[in-house]
């Protein structure tokens, strides 16, 4: 098969998401033919290191044996089942796992399928909790400035980013935002704590007044991926748990991108040693091969729906492939890596590499920030560095840098004009240093006149 017919054929029939068609008559689309570990191969054999994991999903590569092998042998024995009334010894064993390394007191797991529809049980998790104790005017839902939960309605309306929002803010329910922590907003002066502990204030301001209301606070944890990679000190977290609890309102912890190590530690959280009422996991969960995604959450959140049928108490939500097997399968594999191959301590000279290589980046006349937190590893170019003034938008100098990537064999997906490295876990030292190279290579064109 050849690539040009494959994309006449795709443009016929497919509508690709998060994307403007019509770039596609000057942009390249390209057809994947095979995956083998960082590197993703062409219909013409052009090779380019997955630098963003296929969208922060992938872990240990593509095609990896250990997961191939799982998925194929779960395969002839059982593909689905629905999970109501039934269950499965994948999802068990998996359910147990997770109980097992995700923080105290996690000790219940809902299934879903993908990352936006977590949200939206956790969301509807906390305030039936609210209802079923008897405080059904706990209904509100706060979430900080920048924020991204995902993108169907619910999870929009608890997300703050203009370009997937305001388009469809007619149609949202409100939601409190509340500015956040983002260390890119420092003073010269500051530290990213300090900066923390000030905006804290803004919580803890809208907590004492309206707590009476608010069923939950939805926070990405250390890192706002889809809110161009801003990242945050961990005393955020830990004061924000404290005046949950003070407050009487949910905390809800949404790993989907930055669980699972990328921020260092297997679950971001664990740097502010909290434990969160939900947790949101999904994306490397499958170590990126299926789509599955799971709500972890405590006994006493349990308990307030387990009752006499009817008393009508039971969590209303269900999607037909509610964990799958072989998605289950393809979690469990990727579990087992990271227990045998102590990945989180060895993705530590990976997280070095990454620092070293991009650190000349710092100095770069149209860099404002190289920043970092554990495997997650952001460049955001401005047109003037003192004053962190952006590059107006329409200029698109983030896809100059991808198409430059392209030709050198890298997938360095922008998001906006941030150029990012969120590899997976087996990407090698000297693949990160050409990364770098290419990335640097990549900006100098970017933002030359
Ligand atoms: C990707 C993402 C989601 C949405 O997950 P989907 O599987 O794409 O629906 C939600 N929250 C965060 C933090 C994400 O990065």
């Amino acid at each position: 098969m050849n690539s040009d017919e494959l994309k006449q054929r795709d443009l016929k029939v497919l509508w690709h998401p998060c994307t403007q068609m019509k770039d596609h008559e000057t942009l390249p689309m390209i057809p994947i033919r095979r995956g083998e570990g960082v590197w993703l191969e062409d219909f013409e054999g052009n090779r380019y290191i997955d630098a963003i994991s296929s969208w922060w999903v992938n872990l240990f590569g593509h095609a990896n044996p250990k997961i191939n092998a799982a998925v194929k042998a779960q395969l002839d024995e059982l593909e689905h089942v629905l999970l109501a009334g039934f269950s499965h010894e994948p999802i068990i064993q998996l359910s147990e796992q997770l109980v097992a390394i995700t923080p105290p007191g996690l000790t219940r797991a809902f299934y879903a399928d993908n990352g936006s529809s977590a949200v939206e049980v956790a969301l509807k998790m906390s305030y039936h909790y609210w209802l079923n104790s008897g405080q059904p005017e706990k209904k509100q839902f706060v979430c900080l400035s920048n924020s991204y939960h995902g993108e169907t309605l619910g999870t929009l309306a608890v997300g703050d980013v203009a370009l997937y929002k305001e388009t469809y803010e007619p149609l949202l329910m409100k939601s409190i935002v509340v500015p956040g922590p983002d260390c890119y907003q420092r003073e010269d002066d500051e530290t990213c704590r300090e900066v923390a502990i000030r905006q804290f204030e803004h919580m803890e301001k809208i907590l004492a007044e309206q707590g009476d209301q608010i069923a939950a606070v939805i926070v990405e944890p250390l890192v706002q991926c889809a809110g161009n990679m801003r990242m945050y000190d961990p005393v955020y977290l830990e004061l924000l748990r404290a005046a949950c609890d003070r407050y009487n309102v949910h905390l809800i912890a949404d790993e989907i991108a930055v669980g699972f190590g990328r921020t260092g530690t297997m679950f971001a959280c664990e740097q502010a040693d909290i434990s969160p009422d939900f947790m949101c996991l999904s994306k490397g969960l499958t170590g990126g091969y299926l789509p599955l995604s799971v709500v972890m959450t405590h006994e006493h959140i349990y308990d307030a729906f387990y009752d006499d049928y009817e008393n009508l108490t039971a969590f209303l939500h269900s999607h037909s492939y509610t964990g799958n097997p072989l998605a289950c399968s393809a979690a469990l594999a990727t579990l087992q890596i990271f227990t045998n191959e102590n990945v989180i301590k060895s993705n530590q000279k990976l997280i070095e590499k990454m620092a070293d290589s991009t650190r000349h980046l710092e100095a770069h006349p149209h860099v404002s920030e190289v920043r970092q937190t554990g495997m997650i590893l952001a460049i955001e170019m401005v047109k003037d560095k003192a004053t962190k003034t952006a590059f107006d938008w329409r200029e698109r100098r983030g896809i100059r840098v991808y198409q430059h990537a392209l030709s050198q064999g890298a997938l360095l997906r922008p998001l906006g004009n941030v150029i990012y490295f969120m590899p997976p876990y087996i990407i090698t030292e000297a693949q990160i240093e050409t990364l770098a190279s290419i990335a640097t290579e990549g900006i100098e064109i970017a933002t030359k006149t």
